[in-house]
């Protein structure tokens, strides 16, 4: 018999721009520039939700709350997590941990780490040891290297209730 466990994972891109909110893990990260996009923006948030539904085959954060959808222009994306684990709760599934990698080269993420833990622990209702948030620069290389964006990966273990 199978273990009643199913793995996810989740990636996603926001462009950034000048003067806009930087929102990542649900703290505001003081900067010049910010992630744009329908929503908050915030890519790591976004990650975990896209990670959660794969995880419970429950298509993606763009099926459940369209970006065509005026009632979630600049939505708070911890609003949107939060329907998330009420979706997974209510088809039965439990949230075992949450790893994630946030890939950006300015600021550096450091004195956020912990708060952003804190904070989608919060959110999700699990103990904060069982949130994990990494962050990497990627060496100027790329989009995230230019600071033309940020990029964020996510990888969870669900549970069958
Ligand atoms: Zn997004």
């Amino acid at each position: 018999m199978k273990p009643n466990i199913r793995v996810g994972y989740g990636y996603d891109v926001h462009a950034l721009a000048e003067g806009v909110d930087f929102w990542i893990g649900g703290i505001k990260v003081p900067h010049t520039h910010g992630a744009y996009g329908h929503s908050d923006a915030d890519v790591l948030i976004h990650v975990i939700c896209d990670a959660l539904l794969g995880a419970a085959n429950m298509r993606d954060i763009g099926f459940h709350f369209s970006d065509k959808d005026p009632q979630y222009k600049g939505i708070d994306s911890k609003i949107l997590l939060k329907r998330v684990v009420d979706l997974l709760d209510e088809a039965g599934f439990g949230i075992v941990n949450v790893d994630t990698t946030v890939c950006l080269q300015q600021p550096k993420l450091s004195p956020y780490i912990e708060p952003m833990k804190t904070k989608l622990a919060e959110v999700m209702g699990l103990p904060v040891e069982d949130v994990s948030v990494k962050a990497t620069t990627t060496e100027k290389l790329g989009f995230v290297g230019k600071e033309e964006g940020v990029a964020a990966h996510a990888v969870v273990l669900i549970y069958r209730k």
